[in-house]
């Protein structure tokens, strides 16, 4: 099962490696040319967990990193990821029978995509520049996943997509939280403010019915309170909107002092000018303006927390200038992933 004829060489051959101990990790070097050194897993580090001696084990099973990819990805399909060794969760991978011929299909290549992913994620981090996230590395592993299946299970009618392919799998998804896609043809606007120590700032982004990004902002505010900071940040991207022609689209905020006051038309009069201008322009283009989580609000919250960085509006119309992180967290939405279990709840209901 190691080489999938399916799944790159290059993955197969660091499954191989990684079950054989053969990866060149820190115990491996310090065991073979008896030279001490000190070793802590850089990934766990990375998401502040308890760092540990970077091993193979470690690395690819036991690491907190670690575990959280995989309960993240094999844990929905009912694979019990704890108290285990790595030989021993890739079998439970490939010994788990399914009736669902996509579930068998994708427990049979999900180990070598993952540990592909956690070497990855491992050696980008020690050698180049990348901080290690397990969004990102969720977000990467999905996108193989979906791939894959898409290119081989040429039966079935999925689209690219993260979500589909769970439902496909007959997983379970109505009590997760997740940034919805706006309706074909449509574009929707996600909003926060940010404040530290009293300087303020915004962010936001811009994504169409593929949860492709068409725009996002940065937007650093100087002195102010988070309340000012989402007030200006939800203006600024609807002025650029209407300014660009986007005027079909439906604006999310998890910020329930914004809702409060469109609701109720009770400002404070330092907010007053914003807030009239706000309510102007979402009645003159029929905007639909939604309360979310704050769960799926997380590309605006991150944009919003960069405005400390800098002292002038940045504005991306391409997504490669942004953040790494801010990128992993729109491919995450985009693939429709979500990680959050919730008891369902009663939806927001429509504001305006
Ligand atoms: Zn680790």
């Amino acid at each position: 099962m190691i080489c999938h004829k399916h799944v790159l060489y290059k993955m197969s051959c660091a499954t191989w490696r990684a079950i054989h101990n053969r990866m060149p990790i820190d115990d491996m070097i310090v065991d073979k040319f008896k030279i001490t050194t000190v070793s802590k897993c850089v990934c766990c580090v990375a998401i502040g967990m308890n760092p540990g001696l970077e091993s193979s084990e470690h690395l690819f099973c036991k690491g907190d990193y670690a575990q959280r990819i995989w309960s993240s990805i094999i844990g929905r399909m009912g694979i019990i990821t704890r108290h285990t060794n790595l030989r021993e969760l890739l079998q439970r991978c490939w010994n788990s029978t399914s009736k669902n011929l996509v579930t068998e299909y994708v427990l049979s290549i999900i180990p070598p995509i993952i540990i592909w992913e956690l070497w990855r994620s491992r050696c980008n981090s020690r050698y180049e520049e990348e901080r290690p996230s397990t969004k990102r590395s969720i977000s990467l592993i999905a996108f193989n996943i979906c791939h894959l299946t898409k290119k081989n299970l040429s039966n079935i009618n999925l689209t690219e997509n993260w979500e589909s392919l769970l439902k496909l799998m007959d997983i379970q998804l109505e009590d997760t939280i997740k940034w919805s896609r706006p309706s074909h043809h449509s574009m929707k606007l996600n909003t926060d403010g940010s404040c530290i120590r009293e300087s303020s700032g915004g962010g936001g982004v811009v994504r169409d019915s593929n949860g492709n990004c068409i725009m996002a902002f940065i937007l650093p505010l100087g002195n102010g309170t988070s309340n000012t900071a989402e007030e200006k940040a939800f203006l600024f991207l609807l002025k650029w909107c209407i300014a660009n022609g986007h005027i079909f689209t439906t604006v999310e905020t998890d910020s329930l002092l914004l809702n409060s006051i469109l609701n109720l038309w009770s400002t404070p009069w330092r907010m007053r000018k914003t807030v009239d201008e706000i309510i102007e322009l979402i009645l003159r283009h029929n905007i639909q303006f939604n309360q979310c989580y704050r769960e799926a609000n997380k590309v605006a919250d991150k944009l919003a927390s960069c405005s400390h960085l800098t002292n002038t509006t940045i504005v991306f119309t391409d997504t490669s200038g942004l953040p790494a992180h801010v990128k992993g967290l729109l491919n995450l939405d985009k693939w429709q992933f979500s990680s959050f279990r919730i008891k369902k709840k009663e939806a927001f209901p429509n504001l305006l």
